[in-house]
């Protein structure tokens, strides 16, 4: 169904703008923050923006009601994680239009990503009531070892503007599973959405100053005194290599448990034996999905010469037929891009592969309009120097270039300092298990476009970084063991 202006006003008028400390809503001290539609580039309200009292409020908030949480009986914990998950399927579709609003993606994906960002809420509901321990004889005969799991406490969560639910459920839903409270701060351009989420989470019975809300104009200088608070425990981050890094060396101060879910530079590698359909239906999920804006976005595909400009083709028909536009219209495949740095980023690196000699099969501009848009566009021929090959790109342009043996596509796949996933296209079961051993990836799509499951460990290596978020590994994030050392009754 169409969406009306009265559709959208409804939804904006309902979500709350102010911040979310201890239970209660109060307005930003900093004043206001304006967020703005990428489609039209017309403010769409303002939120709260915090100062560096209420990033303290906040942080006080979540370490008084730590203890209360901890000592919750976990059927407990989880019935409320549960009773969020079922609002939020509840209010799909309002979430989803929040969402397309604020960040530009088509509605049908924001409607996917409301269901996979609470699809983590229903699987930790599940996990709360498995956390367990172990008790066996130590090796020696004589004593006994007790382990038992506790929450590492006070946790934050800065999180990006590409996945404005995901990136925050897979972090809160294992916290408020293990027992840890927290403080989350959403990205400036898309804090709507977990705004609207902080609101399920009061609904559904999360006690005051356990889940806290905070949006704000300037990052570093509100996250900066908490990270270096010593009632914290945990980071976890969602976003850029360039801030994780920063984050780390801050982190360091009181050695806090540290989780960096950071860039990536996803290899496609389609050797000449894959079957090309599923190979171009994989590209244009790995490659079209958000727009391209997302770490786990194909941005270099690495395809055998022979097969090279059948695959080109096809995908060029493919992604040529997409229709750009706002992501509210129906009919619409790709929505804007997050902002006018992003748009420039990426007309930089088409002019850069093709002044360098890569071919424009379509796309190639961005396109008419008063939001970020750019056309989709595939480039093909592109040479080894064109800097799109080493940088993220975040949009909807797909570079081919071309490899001769296996050796070689392992070489360039891996020849990046991001490891976060790989995509790889083969029928042949052993050329895929040598694969599987030399990429340096944390992830791999095996003869699909999409990895993300919140059942499964998601997460990178190298410069991608460090530590998992969802199935059990996205659990033991939030757990510390201990361990009792007992002695046998002699
Ligand atoms: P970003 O610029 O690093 O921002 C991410 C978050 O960090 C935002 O909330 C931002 O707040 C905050 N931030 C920025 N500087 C900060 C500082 N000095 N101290 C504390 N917080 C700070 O990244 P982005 O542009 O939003 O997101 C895109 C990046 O995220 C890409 O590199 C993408 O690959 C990565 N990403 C990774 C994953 C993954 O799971 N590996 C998933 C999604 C995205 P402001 O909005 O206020 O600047």
């Amino acid at each position: 169904m169409a969406v009306t202006q009265a559709d959208e006003r409804r939804v904006l008028d309902q979500v709350e703008t102010r911040l979310f400390i201890g239970g209660a809503w109060r307005p930003g001290a900093a004043g206001e923050l304006a967020v703005e539609d990428p489609s039209t580039t017309e403010t769409l309200t303002e939120v709260a923006d915090a100062s560096a009292q209420d990033a303290e409020d906040a942080l006080a908030a979540a370490h008084e009601s730590g203890a209360a949480w901890a000592g919750t009986a976990p059927r407990e914990r989880a019935d409320i994680i549960r009773r969020a998950y079922d609002l939020m399927i509840e209010r799909r579709d309002d979430l989803a239009l929040l969402m397309t609003l604020e960040m530009g993606k088509p509605l049908a994906e924001a409607a996917g990503e409301v269901t996979y960002a609470a699809n983590f809420l229903r699987w930790y509901s599940e996990e709360a009531v498995r956390i367990d321990g172990r008790f066996t004889t130590n090796e020696a005969g004589g004593g006994r070892v007790l382990t038992m799991r506790r929450p590492v406490g006070v946790c934050l969560f800065i999180t990006p503007w590409n996945f404005p639910l995901a990136m925050g459920t897979r972090k809160i839903g294992p916290a408020l599973a293990a027992g840890c409270t927290s403080v989350v701060k959403p990205a400036k351009q898309t804090p709507l959405s977990m705004l609207a989420f902080a609101q399920i989470l009061e609904q559904a019975g999360v006690p005051a100053g356990v889940v806290n809300v905070i949006t704000g104009s300037s990052s570093g200088s509100l996250m900066a005194p908490l990270i270096a608070d010593a009632r914290v425990r945990k980071l976890s981050f969602t976003g850029s290599t360039e801030v994780g890094k920063k984050l780390i060396e801050q982190s360091a101060e009181q050695v806090l448990r540290v989780s960096m879910e950071l860039g990536g530079n996803a290899p496609f590698i389609v050797f000449d034996d894959a079957d090309l359909q599923r190979a171009v239906d994989g590209a244009l999920l790995a490659k079209m999905r958000n727009g391209g804006e997302a770490c786990t976005s194909a941005n270099r595909f690495i395809v055998q010469e022979s097969v090279a400009e059948q695959f080109a083709g096809r995908l060029a028909e493919r992604i040529g037929a997409m229709k750009a536009g706002r992501g509210t219209e129906q009919g619409v495949d790709v929505g804007p891009l997050i902002d006018a740095a992003q748009l420039g980023s990426v007309e930089r690196h088409v002019e850069d592969a093709t002044a360098k000699g890569a071919r424009v099969l379509c796309g190639g501009s961005r396109a008419a309009g008063p939001g970020y848009f750019f056309e989709p566009t595939v480039l093909t021929d592109v040479p080894r120097g064109a800097d799109l090959l080493s940088e993220e790109i975040f949009g909807p342009v797909a570079p081919i270039t071309t490899f001769a043996t296996d050796d070689e596509a392992i070489a360039m796949a891996n020849d990046t300092e991001y490891g976060l996933v790989a995509y790889l296209f083969t029928q042949d079961i052993d050329r895929a298990f040598g694969a599987f051993d030399a990429l340096d990836t944390g992830m791999i799509g095996f003869n699909q476009g999409m990895v993300s499951n919140a059942g499964a460990p998601f997460g990178g290596v190298k410069q991608s970084g460090y530590g998992r978020e969802g199935g059990p590994e996205g659990l033991d994030e939030y757990l510390e063991t201990r361990y009792v050392a007992m002695n046998s009754p002699a």
